[in-house]
């Protein structure tokens, strides 16, 4: 896979409370744990570094000065890039409604104050084990199980995120789409899984292309790659690279075989208005123009490129 967003790095616990001892009877607590401590007093610094660290678990005290608990989980839980991530309510409040209001907030654990430390800990990895597993199966929803790159949900996503930075700083932003000629006669001849091979050498091969180019299997036997900051032209020597490495390799099921692709480019420049629905349809039909052409081919939208505006 290409991303490491959940290798093994040391569980890192957000600890919300306005009482200073906490925060020292906690890092004295958990020391041995394998886990980072990481203390904030109050909701405004708390959910700044929640933001920022993305912890594997917050602990959240109810009763605190200027917001309460509550609010601060309402707050997490609104936004996105904290919204899942597990909070355990920490409360001398021990009343049955006061847990339930928790937990309808969407807390997954509760703890009373003052705290046994084999229980707190025990449920602190509990929570950690749950937040690990959380961002595993998001990440797996975002990629294709057969080649390892990103799939198609990702690449409409990043897509979007790639053209409003590249519109943000005035950089270039160029997409290559691909794919594998007459593959229909490969699978025929030769088989599904042998299909199936070549589709995760391909793969490989994109996936291990420049650094920052982002690879995607767009679907079925077509792939598409968004590159940064590069325009069509230099997209293009991408893709000419690309070409001569399929070309250039074997199969040993049939060492006669070549194995092609077609590649159609263009880049923001080239396409009106400056959105990723006429990205793709312009690369699309720079990729039809590649097979049109008689495939094993690079194209580059024929669309005139205008000049950016500067920042
Ligand atoms: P062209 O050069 O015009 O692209 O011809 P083509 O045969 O590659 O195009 P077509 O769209 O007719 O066929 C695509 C083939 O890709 C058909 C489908 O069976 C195969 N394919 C799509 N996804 C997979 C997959 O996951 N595994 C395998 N083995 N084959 C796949
Ligand atoms: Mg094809
Ligand atoms: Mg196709």
């Amino acid at each position: 896979m290409q991303n490491d967003r959940h290798e093994h790095h040391d569980a890192r616990l957000l600890a919300i409370d306005d009482s200073e001892l906490i925060h020292q009877l906690l890092r004295g607590r958990l020391r041995n744990e394998r886990i980072q401590i990481h203390a904030a007093t109050n909701a405004a610094d708390g959910l700044q570094l929640a933001r920022v660290l993305l912890p594997d678990v917050i602990l959240l005290d109810i009763d605190m000065p200027d917001r309460n608990g509550f609010d601060i989980i309402q707050d997490l839980k609104a936004d996105p890039t904290t919204h899942d991530i597990p909070v355990i309510f920490f409360s001398s409040d021990a009343n049955v409604d006061t847990k339930i209001r928790g937990f309808e907030l969407g807390a997954v654990d509760f703890v009373t104050k003052p705290f046994e430390v084999a229980e707190l800990k025990a449920r602190v990895n509990s929570a950690i084990r749950l937040s690990r597993l959380v961002r595993m199966l998001a990440q797996r929803a975002q990629v294709d199980g057969l080649t390892g790159l990103w799939n198609r949900a990702y690449f409409d996503w990043r897509l979007g995120e790639e053209v409003a930075i590249a519109e943000r700083h005035c950089n270039d932003l160029a997409l290559i789409f691909c794919d594998l000629d007459r593959f229909k006669g490969v699978n025929d001849t030769y088989g599904h899984p042998f299909g199936d091979q070549v589709l995760e050498r391909f793969g490989l091969l994109l996936a291990h292309g420049r650094k920052g180019d982002i690879a995607c299997r767009y679907g079925g036997e077509e792939f598409g790659i968004i590159l940064p900051e590069t325009n069509a032209q230099e997209a293009a020597n991408v893709a000419e690279r690309l070409l001569v490495d399929l070309r250039s390799m074997t199969w040993r099921r049939d060492p006669g075989l070549a194995i092609t692709a077609s590649f159609g480019i263009t880049d923001l420049r080239r396409v009106h208005p400056r959105t990723t629905a006429a990205l793709v349809e312009s690369a699309d039909r720079a990729l039809y123009a590649a097979k049109a052409r008689g495939r094993n081919c690079v194209a580059v939208s024929d669309d005139p490129p205008q000049a950016r505006l500067t920042a």
